[in-house]
């Protein structure tokens, strides 16, 4: 049985290290590659791909996990050999329902698509990617149909990213979020914006990569191990355990861009980092889904990154660091400025507050097009149409529209973009049972010290990687189910501070 599971593990390494190195062209594709080597690029990247997939798909590693079942089985479901062999089984089942083939024309169209998307968002030019995106939703129902069980086309693409939720579920919980946070949105908006023009002056880039970089230090993301560096749509990666790099961009005339994604991506890469080691080159050496992983960047960024007390400490430093755009202005303003909630175009520029109806139109409108509901040619202008009636606001086009996201053009539809608000409703969840745990943490944070929190977050999910779903870790951890109550309870309390809510009790 010690040779099998030796022989899964060498099996596994490799998978991994080709995974990795696909990693580090997509990083170099969206980091510092020149233009010119999009079409060897999204080559290469497939050549990898394919190889993963055949070493993953291999009737051979098929066979040890049948012969490795026993072994599971004696073994207490916790046990990290238990883990090992059910999670990789509950992938290899996944990879080998789809073929080959399919798997490298799905990758090579990805890559194609995305360079299409680099040069139409700027142009506003939705018929330049239409037919690209014609071909990803065609491809992404050819992908679902590959898994027989399923209550919808969306399931199986979901599972690819938040194993465990199907459509319907997640149809649930956001309709439940969605008639609370409703009311929220339009008592805010029936108020006076705060002014949010101090973010708003000329800030220096360098200075505020910096001030960036000086906070996530702070917070426990270990630059030994880790680097930022600049791109168009900030993501965290990984290679190894040892090697979880982050990126961001800059804004100088808006000081919330590079600070808050700073903080986000963050959160992403700090929970790769505190992966347990001995899960490194194995299946479990990954945040457990989409969701869980969106928690944990927004719980830095939001939770802690735009409270009162992280800004009591980290206030004064920043006006040192941008006196003359700041010496005139209050905490009390800047605070208001940082959380200003507006019914605004842009998701990832979205507040707290209305960021969650962003994720719920796409959401649907994926549902809608792999039921055939909603045709590509119609998605710009059905996207005015549902942004009006959701925000009473119109883009002036679609690169502020329907081609803003890089996600439908670089990969599928379908299962990409439900993550975000789980995220949001487990990172309140969390955070409720991290405060419950440790009620220091408060106080710490006003001291800029964050080595309690990080520290639970780390014993409590970093370290499991995927040995856990996430409905298991979030029963494990909160001792209950995914819940709104926790993530409507902050949002009530932090913005009744800062609006008069008292028209949206219901
Ligand atoms: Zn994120």
């Amino acid at each position: 049985m010690e040779a099998k599971l030796a022989d899964l593990k060498n099996r596994l390494q490799e998978i991994y290290d080709l995974t990795a190195a696909a990693g580090l062209l997509y990083w170099d594709q969206s980091t510092y590659m020149p233009r010119g080597g999009a079409p060897a690029r999204a080559r290469q990247l497939a050549a990898l791909e394919r190889l993963t997939h055949e070493k993953f798909t291999d009737p051979a590693l098929g066979r040890l996990l049948d012969d490795l079942r026993p072994h599971e089985e004696s073994l207490p479901y916790e046990h990290d050999d238990a883990a090992l062999i059910r999670v990789t089984r509950r992938h290899y089942e996944r990879e080998t329902r789809v073929p080959v083939e399919f798997a490298a024309r799905m990758s090579s169209h990805a890559a194609e698509s995305y360079h299409a998307w680099t040069e139409a968002r700027p142009a506003n030019d939705f018929k330049r990617v239409q037919p690209y995106l014609e071909k990803t939703l065609d491809l992404s129902r050819e992908l679902a149909e590959f898994f027989p069980d399923k209550d919808h086309l969306a399931d199986p693409l979901i599972a690819y990213s938040d194993y465990g939720m199907q459509a319907e579920t997640v149809r649930a919980i956001f309709a439940d979020l969605r008639e609370r946070l409703v009311p929220l949105v339009q008592a805010i908006s029936a108020q006076p914006p705060a002014d949010d023009s101090c973010l708003r002056k000329t800030y220096p880039e360098d200075r505020q990569l910096a001030f960036g970089l000086e906070v996530i230090k702070r917070f426990g993301y270990d630059f030994e191990r880790g680097r930022q560096d600049k791109t168009h749509h900030p993501f965290a990666i990984k290679f190894s355990i040892g090697d979880v790099r982050i990126t961001t961009r800059v804004k100088e005339d808006f000081l919330g861009e590079a600070l808050f994604s700073t903080m986000h991506e963050s959160g992403h890469a700090m929970y790769e980092q505190g992966l347990a080691p001995g899960y490194e080159g194995t299946l479990l050496a990954r945040g457990t889904s989409s969701g869980v992983h969106e928690s944990q960047s927004r719980l830095w960024e939001n939770l802690v990154g735009r409270s009162r007390g992280f800004w009591e400490f980290f206030y004064p430093q920043l006006q040192m660091v941008f006196p003359d755009q700041l010496k005139d202005v209050s905490l009390d303003t800047f605070y208001r400025a940082i959380n200003k909630v507006e019914r605004s175009l842009i998701r990832t520029d979205a507040d707290e507050v209305t960021y969650n109806l962003h994720v719920m139109l796409r959401f649907d409108f994926e549902l809608a097009m792999l039921e055939g509901r909603l045709a590509i040619a119609d998605l710009p202008e059905a996207w005015h149409e549902r942004f009006k009636a959701d925000f009473g606001i119109t883009a002036p086009d679609d690169r502020d529209g329907v081609l803003q996201d890089v996600h439908w053009f670089s990969g599928r539809i379908g299962g990409v973009f439900q993550g975000y608000t789980l995220g949001n409703i487990l990172s309140a969840q969390f955070y409720e049972a991290a405060l419950a745990a440790q009620p220091s943490i408060p106080d710490e944070i006003r001291r800029g010290e964050f080595g309690t929190l990080h520290g639970w977050l780390k014993e409590a999910i970093y370290q499991h990687g995927r040995k856990f779903t996430a409905a298991e870790l979030t029963e494990r951890v909160t001792g209950g189910p995914l819940s709104v109550e926790p993530y409507i309870r902050y949002l009530k309390t932090k913005y009744g501070e800062l609006y008069d809510l008292s028209g949206a009790e219901a």
